[in-house]
């Protein structure tokens, strides 16, 4: 043939061959060699290469695919004996997208394929059941027009919802032959008023269809919004698997689900999930329907759930990670349609990890690689601070994403966007989620829904994203066009814009105020980051600048502070009018005054943090903003002055002082401007009296001699001699205090601007340590202003596909990480000893943390709340290095 296949059986397929087959096509593959042909209803894959070619060549088949995909057709038709849209007992075919992560809901499917005009009546007489035929035959069209004529989904359910209103029947499980006749003829009509036109009788032209719609479904707005979302690359493609269709659908006896190796939301060792009788697949994951918890299968059909039972099982040991499968149960008979590993909330990973390892089933190394450690983040986010008491419960619901959240109502993914943007936090309500929402999960604190269960999409998604969220909510009436929301049980109406609080955990709803608290790490993440901290080599520092934020530091797990910004101890209410005495000072000695009232109070800060931070280093960073960052508003003084007639006229001259003052430090570029050493150099008073505090402080917390581990940080030197006179100074007090420099505190500087990494050599010589500013190394490295980017060139460059994410977020690995591993060799090429650090954002950043774990830095400093994270990502990183 001249190229590698571009369709695979599943027998020829395997796990490894993930990029090509997609992960449900891999998986397929896999479970089919490890569980036999009986359990694996039969299909093949078309590859996500296929896809690709497809979409390079502007949306059209690749020569020659349709040849290689009759051919395995052939082969699929020769096992079971039918043949596909056979008129007299017809073979039928799912479609089915998978890209090589899934993503769920997001792209497309079609099922039941191969059925028409003629082919029905020949289901109905196999099966012997002509309403089940209809069924299918009816979910055919909905589907077919849904996803390859691009008919709306509303549009079709309205069509279910006037056929049931005029029938009087509340479920669709209840359409009569009659009616399902009539939803065929008003789907046929919908298509054919599409582009694409009448829905197709002949089966081949079916499949060809469906095929391409899935290959397009990758270029689809939702599709797109998710990978962006999920960092994933837009050229990967999505595989494509055609299977032999199962039907549970077919009566009492069959039925369909979602069931995982262990509970999904807690993850507790019993399997769980959801099911629904007499109905396919698609009917559970789209929430429209209550579904019935998995320990009911056992009473209605014990055999199929022993099979299932016992194929989780093999699964989970089989692939090590809990797994979270698809299946049909037709006439009492089990078959697996999907197995993938089970996207899980934090503390369901977590509790597997740990239980793994205790089971024999992972290793402490594998277990840890198990984790997600951006997701891990939701394990400290909010709680409930005390239970939801029995009168404040408004409904109850399935829990389906752990957590506490609060909110505005809003009832559409947009407005959930639009309010989220204006800084406001909401819950977004629904009936049940689509895949079109998903920016709406983005931009809300948590989800209800009145619909669906824990295998919804609303949960799924949720989970994905670590949002709490209540699910299947019964008790609820959504309204959405209304914009209310009404409570069955008492009448009661909630409307948007009124305050709801979530609690995902135990699955209530209140509209009382409980404040949200802080959460504990569980005993079993302390055990997890135990682990992880015996294999990583990188260290883990806090960015903590009060007392309160280094206990919550330390409690996470930090091993120091990586950065103390001092600034905010000159912003406090109490110091502003301290420090503007100190910046508007008429001559020196006013200025040493106003310097020596600040000083008593700045120790006190720094005791403070020593305090907490005993035997482990404390980085200080000196002032680094602006001085006119401490003053107020020039139109605001103007407008004082131009009231100014009833002041007296030492007060008025006072505020023209100020105001004078105010506009000569004004700058063009203030964050190029007198900030940092410069500001140290030209002002060296307060420097001296910030180091003055600093070795202060130290000696009046040290216990029998015992001097807190300090280390005095300079900021944003470019050239080595600003970084000589800022140490000779800094050495000069402490002698005058009675400390050394170099043994008794340690100075160093931090390395945020280009020519600083460039000159790192000359700058080590008078550096005991480094410590990278990533946010302004990235910001001067890229001349991008980090404060404006986000609201100005981002978006767009996103879209225009020059970033895939922001850099402020995750390191550019090759301009600013190339700049950091030159500085570092160069540093070290000079000062061997010297440490290398980092506390800019990225040190929180899973993915930046891989990067300076290789780059050989000592340590991370991050905001207290990601320390944890930090932990485990610098783990995975030495894990997967193979250094540790
Ligand atoms: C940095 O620039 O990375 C840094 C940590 O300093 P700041 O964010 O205070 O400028
Ligand atoms: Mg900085």
């Amino acid at each position: 043939m001249g190229h590698e296949p571009r369709v695979w059986d599943f027998q020829q397929g395997s796990e490894s061959m993930r990029n090509l087959l997609g992960g449900k096509g891999a998986n397929l593959a896999e479970m089919t060699r490890l569980l036999g042909g009986s359990l694996i209803p039969p299909g093949f894959t078309i590859t996500t290469e296929a896809c690709v070619e497809y979409l390079r060549e502007g949306n059209s088949m690749p020569d020659g695919l349709a040849d290689e995909i009759d051919a395995a057709l052939s082969r699929l038709e020769s096992g079971p004996g039918r043949t596909f849209g056979d008129p007299s007992g017809p073979l039928l075919l799912s479609v089915r997208s998978g890209g090589r992560v899934s993503m769920p809901g997001m792209m497309d499917t079609v099922l039941n394929l191969g059925l028409n005009d003629a082919s029905v009546h020949g289901l109905a007489q196999l099966s012997g059941n002509e309403r089940f035929a209809w069924d299918c035959y009816r979910r055919l069209v909905q589907m077919f027009a849904n996803v390859v004529r691009g008919v709306p989904g509303e549009l079709l359910e309205a069509e279910i919802d006037s056929v049931k209103a005029t029938t009087g029947l509340a479920l669709d499980s209840e359409l009569d032959i009659t009616a399902l006749k009539a939803l065929v003829d008003r789907f046929k009509h919908l298509c054919e008023g599409a582009p694409g036109g009448a829905f197709p009788q002949d089966p081949r032209e079916q499949l060809a269809q469906s095929i391409e719609a899935v290959f397009a479904s990758w270029t689809g707005a939702r599709a797109i919004e998710y990978r962006r979302i999920n960092h994933i690359p837009d050229d990967w493609g999505t595989a494509v698997n055609i299977q032999q269709m199962v039907f549970g659908n077919l009566g009492e006896m069959s039925g369909s689900g979602v069931a995982f190796s262990r509970d999904e939301v807690t993850g507790a060792p019993e399997p769980s999930g959801d099911f629904l009788a007499n109905a396919q697949g698609e009917d559970v994951v789209s929430g429209v329907r209550n579904t019935r918890p998995l320990s009911e299968l056992a009473a209605w059909l014990p055999h199929a759930h022993f099979e299932l039972m016992s194929s989780l099982r093999a699964l989970e040991e089989h692939f090590g990670d809990m797994q979270d499968v698809e299946f049909t149960i037709e006439n009492g008979r089990l078959y697996l349609l999907q197995t993938r590993t089970a996207k899980r909330p934090a503390q369901a990973s977590i509790r597997f990890a740990s239980n793994a390892v205790d089971e024999g089933l992972l290793t402490q190394a594998q277990a840890l690689m198990t984790l997600v450690p951006s997701q891990l983040d939701a394990l400290l986010h909010p709680q409930l601070s005390r239970p939801i008491t029995p009168d404040e419960i408004l409904t109850r619901g399935v829990a389906a994403s752990p957590g506490a959240a609060a909110g505005e109502i809003v009832f559409s993914a947009h407005a959930a966007v639009a309010a989220s943007a204006e800084g406001r936090d909401v819950i977004l309500v629904r009936r049940h989620t689509e895949a079109d929402d998903i920016a709406g999960f983005h931009a809300a604190r948590g989800i209800l829904t009145s619909t669906g269960g824990k295998a919804s999409h609303a949960a799924l998604v949720a989970r994905g994203m670590g949002r709490p969220c209540v699910c299947g909510a019964a008790g609820l009436e959504v309204d959405a066009e209304a914009r209310e929301l009404r409570v069955s049980a008492t009448g009661a109406v909630l409307h948007e814009g009124e305050m709801i609080t979530l609690d995902g955990t135990a699955g209530i709803v209140t509209t009382a105020q409980i404040p949200l608290s802080e959460p504990e790490l569980s005993l079993q993440f302390e055990r997890i980051l135990g682990w992880a901290d015996e294999v990583r080599s990188l260290g883990v520092r806090a960015n903590a600048d009060t007392p309160e934020d280094a206990k919550r530091a330390r409690r996470l797990g930090a091993e120091g502070i990586g950065l103390c910004r001092t600034e905010h101890m000159f912003m406090a209410a109490d110091r502003q009018p301290l420090m503007r005495a100190v910046i508007l000072a008429g001559d020196m000695d006013e200025r040493h005054a106003a310097l020596e009232d600040l000083l008593p109070l700045q120790q006190s800060d720094f005791a403070g943090l020593f305090e907490e931070m005993r035997g482990l280093p404390i980085t200080i960073r000196l002032l680094d903003p602006p001085l006119h960052e401490f003053l107020r508003d020039p139109s605001q003084l103007e407008l004082e002055l131009a009231g100014s007639g009833d002041l007296s006229g030492d007060r008025a001259d006072a505020l023209r002082q100020e105001l004078d003052r105010t506009i000569a430090l004004q700058e063009a570029n203030p964050m190029l401007g007198t900030r940092g050493v410069r500001l140290g150099l030209l002002h060296p008073e307060i420097y001296e009296t910030q180091v003055r505090a600093i070795c202060r402080a130290a000696l009046s917390v040290s216990s029998q001699g015992e001097l807190p581990h300090f280390e005095i940080m300079i900021p944003l030197v470019a050239y080595e001699d600003e970084l000589r006179l800022s140490r000779e100074a800094a050495t000069a007090i402490g002698l005058e205090e009675g400390l050394r420099a170099g043994s008794d505190f340690r100075i160093g500087t931090m390395i945020e601007l280009p020519r600083a990494c460039v000159t790192a050599d000359l700058i080590a010589k008078d550096a005991d340590f480094f410590s990278f500013g990533t946010n302004d190394l990235t910001q001067t490295t890229l001349g991008f202003s980090r404060d404006d980017v986000e609201g100005t060139i981002l978006d767009r460059y996103l879209e225009l596909k020059v970033l895939d994410r922001s850099p402020f977020e995750t390191l550019d690995v090759p301009g600013v990480g190339a700049l950091i591993t030159m500085a570092a060799e160069r540093g070290r090429s000079t000062n061997p000893s010297l440490t290398l650090g980092i506390c800019g954002e990225h040190g929180g950043d899973p993915e930046s943390i891989t990067f300076f774990h290789d780059a050989g830095l000592d340590y991370v400093s991050c905001s207290p709340f990601r320390v944890p994270v930090a932990r485990v990502a610098a783990a995975q990183a030495a894990l997967a290095d193979g250094r540790h």
